[in-house]
C-alpha cells in the first residue's frame, strides 16, 4: 500500500496522507530505501513516521510508504544533514591541517552532509584558476556535498566568477590570511553583483578601523586578544554594511556573530550565523592559552547570553563552526601575538549543542542547523521533504557522551570541545548513501558534490 499524497508539499509534509491507494507490483519495488524513525519534518514537528529514498531523493514521506530495503531507526530522531556554511579546509595550501578528504569525513561524524568552504587558502579563492583547482580537489576527495565561497581580491576582478560560485566572502577586518577589504565602494560593487549573480554574500564583520585604534591593547598575553578586538568593532562593521547594502537588494550573511552590540545593529534584512565557541565558551578561557583564540574572540557572559535569546527567537538564524584547524604546535605557543586564531568544530557544531537543545528548543535548533540551505538558496538541501536530496542524520538524545580528541576525524588533532557533553550521529547519510553507520565512517566510496544556488 502506498498512501495518496505522492506529493507532499512544505506546509503539510507529515500530515496524516489521505486514502490509502494500492500500489502495482512494480511501484512497490522502486523506492531504494524506506528510512524510519522520529522525523524532523519541515513544519518543525517531530513525528514517527517514514520516508521513501529513489535515485539519492526523497521521494515520498508517510507510516506506509515501501522499498527495497527499510532501516528503521525506533525511536532515534531522524533529521536532515546539517548543513556549515563557514569552514577552512586549508586544501590547497595546508594539507598538514586539513584537506576536502579529513575535514568532510569530519563533518559525516558530526552529521554534517553539506559544508561551504572559505575563500582564504593558499592561493586564495580569487580567480577562475584557483576555483577550478579547489573544485578537482573536492571533487576528488569529499565525502559530503560542498559549496565554495569566492573571495574578493581588492580589483574586483573575482566578481565575475560569481556565477560559477556557491558564494562570496568578504573580510572587513584582518584575520588568517591577507584577503582584508578596506574599500567601500568595492564592497558596494559586490554587494551589487551578487544580486545580479543571486548569491549571498558573506562578511566577517570586524571594523579594520576600530581594530586599528584598539591594536595597542595587544600584547603577548592571551587574554588581551579579547579586549583588543572589542565588541563595538563588531557594531561598526555591521553598521556600515547596512549603509553598503542599502537598496542593492543583496543578501547580506553575518558570519560568527558574537556580541550583543553586533546583534543590536543587525539589519532586519540580514541574517547571521552563530558558532557554538561563542555560545558555549566566555573570554576568560583565553587564560588558558592558544585553543581558545578565535577571531571575532570569545566574549562576555552577557554577549553569551544575548547569542542564546537571539539564537531561540530567530535573530539569528543558522549556526556555522567556522571550524579553522591549525595544529596543536602552533596552538601551544606561550606568546599570544604568534598564535594563529581558529580552532576547529566541524565535527561538533550540532552534537555539542544537542545537550543544550532545551535553552532554545528541539526544533529550533535544528532548523538551525540547516538554514544555510535558505540562506545559500541550495534548494534541495535541509529538508526531509520529497524532491529533497536524501542527506540526513540519526541521534539518540539519550546518549550523549564526552568529546574525545581521538575520535576526531579533523587532521588539527585537538578540540576546544574536548570533555564537553556531546551526541554525535549513529548515522549520516548523502543522498541516500550510509557515510557513518553505528558511529563509524563507511564513506570511503561516497563522494560529495558541488552544490550552488540553481
Ligand atoms: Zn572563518
Amino acid at each position: 500500500m502506498v498512501f495518496s499524497c505522492m506529493r507532499v508539499t512544505r506546509r503539510d509534509a507529515g500530515r496524516a496522507c489521505g486514502t490509502p491507494k494500492r500500489a502495482s507490483g512494480l511501484d512497490r519495488a522502486v523506492n531504494d530505501l524506506v528510512v524510519k524513525g522520529r522525523l524532523f519534518l519541515p513544519d518543525g514537528r517531530i513525528e514517527r513516521g517514514g520516508f521513501a529514498v529513489k535515485g539519492g531523493r526523497i521521494v515520498e514521506l508517510g507510516a506506509h510508504v515501501s522499498g527495497a530495503r527499510t532501516a528503521d531507526h525506533g525511536e532515534r530522531l531522524v533529521v536532515p544533514g546539517a548543513i556549515d556554511p563557514h569552514v577552512h579546509f586549508r586544501d590547497p595550501g595546508h594539507p598538514e591541517k586539513e584537506d576536502f578528504g579529513s575535514g568532510t569525513r569530519a563533518a559525516a561524524l558530526g552529521g554534517v552532509t553539506t559544508v561551504l568552504d572559505m575563500p582564504n587558502t593558499v592561493p586564495p579563492t580569487f580567480t577562475r584558476e584557483a576555483l577550478e583547482d579547489k573544485l578537482a580537489r573536492a571533487s576528488a576527495k569529499a565525502c559530503v556535498d560542498f559549496g565554495i565561497h569566492l573571495g574578493l581580491d581588492e580589483k574586483g576582478d573575482s566578481l565575475a566568477l560569481l556565477p560559477e560560485a556557491t558564494s562570496m566572502k568578504v573580510y572587513l577586518g584582518a584575520t588568517t590570511g591577507n584577503l582584508l577589504v578596506r574599500d567601500m565602494a568595492l564592497v558596494r560593487r559586490a554587494l551589487e553583483a551578487a544580486a545580479a549573480a543571486r548569491r549571498t554574500v558573506v562578511f566577517h564583520a570586524e571594523s579594520q578601523a576600530c581594530l586599528d585604534a584598539h591594536a595597542d591593547l595587544l600584547t603577548d598575553e592571551y587574554p588581551t586578544h579579547a579586549t583588543a578586538r572589542p565588541d563595538r568593532c563588531e557594531a561598526e562593521a555591521i553598521e556600515a554594511l547596512a549603509h553598503a547594502a542599502d537598496a542593492t537588494g543583496a543578501r547580506v550573511h553575518i558570519a560568527h556573530l558574537s556580541t550583543a552590540a553586533g546583534l543590536a545593529t543587525l539589519a532586519r534584512s540580514f541574517t547571521a550565523e552563530v558558532c557554538p565557541h561563542h555560545l558555549l565558551f566566555d573570554r576568560d578561557r583565553l587564560r588558558e592559552g592558544g585553543r581558545f583564540k578565535m577571531n571575532p574572540p570569545l566574549r562576555t557572559p552577557e554577549d553569551m547570553q544575548a547569542l542564546w535569546s537571539a539564537l531561540a527567537d530567530g535573530r539569528i538564524a543558522c549556526l556555522a563552526s567556522d571550524h579553522a584547524p591549525h595544529t596543536p604546535h602552533e596552538k601551544a605557543t606561550e606568546r599570544a601575538r604568534s598564535c594563529p586564531a581558529g580552532v576547529p568544530g566541524v565535527q561538533t557544531l550540532l552534537p555539542v549543542l544537542l545537550p543544550h537543545r532545551e535553552r532554545v528548543g528541539l526544533p529550533r535548533l535544528l532548523d538551525a542547523s540547516v538554514a544555510a540551505a535558505r540562506i545559500f538558496g541550495l534548494s534541495r538541501k535541509g529538508a526531509l521533504a520529497p524532491g529533497m536530496d536524501a542527506d540526513f542524520a540519526v541521534y539518540d538524545l539519550d546518549a550523549p557522551r564526552p568529546v574525545r580528541t581521538a575520535e576526531m576525524a579533523s587532521r588539527a588533532g585537538w578540540t576546544p570541545f574536548e570533555g564537553l557533553a556531546a551526541v554525535f550521529p549513529t548515522h549520516t547519510y548523502l543522498r541516500g548513501a550510509a557515510v557513518v553507520e553505528e558511529g563509524a565512517f563507511v564513506g570511503e566510496n561516497v563522494r560529495g558534490r558541488f552544490v550552488k544556488p540553481e
